[in-house]
């Protein structure tokens, strides 16, 4: 039996506690119900874990190393920084991770058309990526402002195959892109596959993403262990919807002696509503896009604007296991601001050579902020989640370079 008390979570209607769950119309439920089962069924199928290692290996360019920052923990006089290099997978984020497992698993339930929103791009390359690999149609829906703004990933979309469509009603962005592929989904659930991206939404997906990111964490501690004889003191990743911090910690839940923390973006101050991310540290419990989870809403009780420099963590609600992870303090939930988010990409950039995506530069940030508080033989395990050459335009702008 498992001592763990964690790894049998959720539950079997999906709660970690008081969150995650299935808030979702009864015409729904159905669909998402067989998604569980048939994920439930791959999972245990030799054939399939077989095929997914496989393309992990020869494909994404699995086992990512771990890169030991000496001159950045030299600089910095403290705790050792290590950084988990999920940038260096194809595609350059660890998003591939989940979307190949759920490629994967819309060709196994025979789905006819897998659908996706998109904010910056990401999570629509990365999709478009695995089923272009997989040989199933994809549909990617975006608002117009954001198909203006991140103009390289749409180009890589439409290079990819997929079908992409253009949102324009209401301010044409994100939530609109949502409603827009929701409406599409809703259409045929019983022949589409909706692949969320990341650890949120209704029961299944925030287990099923977790498990599909959880080879992060299980490389990373064995791959920790075997050149340190140890674990690290300190694990840390950044936090949007949470699918790469809780992809690097579900293998560390139940070494006590690891401290766990993940990052959330304060923007341009907590106290600024509209103008940070910060869910966990600054929301409390509610409901969003078919979970139970923290939320930051306005006054009038609808979800809050949301504010990042990094594109990819400006969502106002998170995973319901890092919400029921806060609550039972198994982590701790610390911010960074767009400033130190800023400062951290440069220096990991002209200390170490790597170019962090902004999302992993907060995680980044906050490590920055600790180790000179720690000792040498004190180490720091950050998960990289991504590469920054989508944001280096930006920045370079941003700072006149
Ligand atoms: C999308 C993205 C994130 C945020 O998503 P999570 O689900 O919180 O991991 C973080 N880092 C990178 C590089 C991303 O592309």
């Amino acid at each position: 039996m498992s001592t763990s008390r964690f790894a049998a979570m959720p539950d079997a209607q999906g709660f970690f506690g008081p969150y995650g769950g299935q808030f979702i119309p009864p015409a729904l439920k159905q669909a998402m119900d067989d998604i569980d089962r048939a994920y439930e069924e791959i999972r245990q199928r030799e054939d399939f874990q077989r095929e997914l290692a496989e393309l992990l290996a020869d494909y994404v360019g699995r086992p990512s190393p771990i890169f030991h920052a000496k001159r950045l923990s030299q600089q910095l006089g403290g705790a050792q920084i290590h950084l988990k290099r999920e940038d260096l997978n194809h595609t350059g984020a660890h998003k591939i991770n989940h979307c190949l497992g759920e490629a994967l698993l819309a060709r196994f339930m025979g789905k006819k058309k897998v659908i996706a929103e998109t904010g910056a791009g990401q999570h629509g390359v990365a999709l478009a990526t695995a089923c272009a690999m997989v040989g199933i149609p994809c549909e990617i829906h975006m608002g117009e402002v954001d198909v203006r703004k991140e103009h390289p990933n749409v180009t890589k979309m439409r290079i990819l195959g997929c079908k992409l469509v253009t949102v324009t009603r209401g301010a044409a962005t994100l939530k609109e892109a949502v409603d827009s592929a929701f409406e599409e989904y809703l259409n045929d659930p019983a022949n589409y596959f909706y692949a969320i991206g990341s650890v949120v939404g209704p029961h299944p997906f925030p287990k099923m993403v977790r498990d599909f990111q959880a080879i992060i964490g299980r490389e990373a501690r064995s791959q920790f262990q075997a050149k340190h004889a140890r674990l690290p003191d300190i694990v840390t990743a950044c936090v949007g919807g949470g699918s790469n911090a809780i992809g690097m910690f579900t293998a560390f839940l139940d070494d006590d002696g690891v401290q766990l923390v993940g990052v959330e973006p304060s923007g341009e101050g907590l106290d600024k509503p509209g103008r940070h991310s910060a869910t966990l540290t600054r929301g409390h419990p509610g409901q969003l896009h078919g979970m139970a989870c923290y939320v930051l809403e306005d006054a009038q009780g609808v979800p809050a604007a949301v504010h990042s420099i990094a594109s990819g963590l400006d969502y106002p609600g998170v995973g319901p296991q890092h919400s029921y992870l806060k609550d039972v303090g198994r982590v701790r939930y610390e911010t960074a601001s767009d400033q130190e988010t800023l400062d951290a990409f440069m220096t990991l950039s002209r200390v170490e050579g790597i170019i962090p995506a902004l999302e992993s530069a907060h995680a980044v940030a906050w490590a920055m902020r600790i180790a000179p508080t720690l000792t040498a033989d004190q180490h720091i395990l950050i998960n990289l989640s991504g590469r920054g050459d989508k944001d280096a335009d930006y920045v370079a702008e941003r700072l006149g370079l």
